[in-house]
């Protein structure tokens, strides 16, 4: 399986009195993120390591940077909101190092898939190099491609409201986690999600074929089949099955 690291951007003692504004910590939104990417790439079939444990405090930038590169993951992806003076400075933009061609790669899918799936504005790709304010340790000292994303502002009204919703933390995991599949050219898988009831009463016999398709790989956006389950199927549809069922029994 393909091991990757997910860096959830600071700990939980950081703020006060960096890195947070008013009632809203950094690391509450990084950490939320990093545990829905988690849980979302291991649905995705990766082994992730998380440098920054769930709920703790700081483990120190060069601690961590030692531990990843010992664990060989493959890629990386570390999980940050963003602060300005000006509160009117707002969106999302992916840091790279500036001579890593791999990085860039990981860091252009990153940008795209934050056009394709995040609200707020696009800053689009960052270059991070020595001697500026942006020469970041984790971009610089890990062996593999990593990027740094920076969701939002916590500084600017907007972005901070949508930092602090559920709802935009799941589309950034996605973001994370749909990002390392396209690198990797493998299809992205969405998690099958509690709260998401069918539009009717659907009986267990027609919803059981569907959880158990899901379960072995053979059906990728859960959620979206289940609000479609009593409608008929395209033919695609049906070649697209077969077609699938035929790869995995020529495999045995
Ligand atoms: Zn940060």
């Amino acid at each position: 399986m393909t091991r990757i690291c997910i860096d959830i951007g600071h700990g939980s003692n950081t703020y006060p009195p960096s890195k947070g504004i008013g009632d809203f910590a950094e690391w509450s939104f990084n950490n939320a993120v990093g545990r829905l990417a988690k849980e979302l790439a291991e649905v995705n079939g990766f082994t992730v390591y998380l440098s920054q444990p769930l709920n703790e405090k700081e483990v120190p930038l060069e601690t961590r940077i030692n531990r990843i590169n010992k664990t060989v993951c493959e890629v990386g992806f570390s999980i940050h909101a963003n602060y300005a003076t000006n509160p009117s400075a707002s969106g999302h933009e992916f840091w790279y190092w500036h001579t890593n061609e791999q990085g860039r790669k990981l860091a252009s899918i990153a940008d795209a898939n934050a056009i394709a799936l995040l609200p707020n504005k696009r800053r689009g790709l960052k270059e991070s190099k020595p001697s500026t304010p942006y020469d970041f340790g984790i971009l610089r000292r890990t062996k593999m491609p990593f990027v740094l994303g920076e969701f939002g502002f916590y500084s600017n009204p907007e972005d901070l409201k949508l930092l602090k919703s559920e709802q935009f933390q799941m589309l950034c995991a996605k973001v994370v986690v749909k990002t390392i599949c396209d690198y990797f050219g493998k299809p992205f898988r969405t998690l099958p999600q509690s709260n998401v009831t069918p539009p009717k009463q659907i009986p267990a016999w027609k919803v059981e074929p569907l959880q158990r398709l899901y379960k072995d790989g053979l059906v990728n956006d859960y959620n979206d089949w289940l609000l479609k389950l009593d409608e008929a199927a395209p033919n695609w549809l049906v070649f697209t099955m077969i077609d699938r069922l035929n790869q995995e029994l020529k495999k045995k």
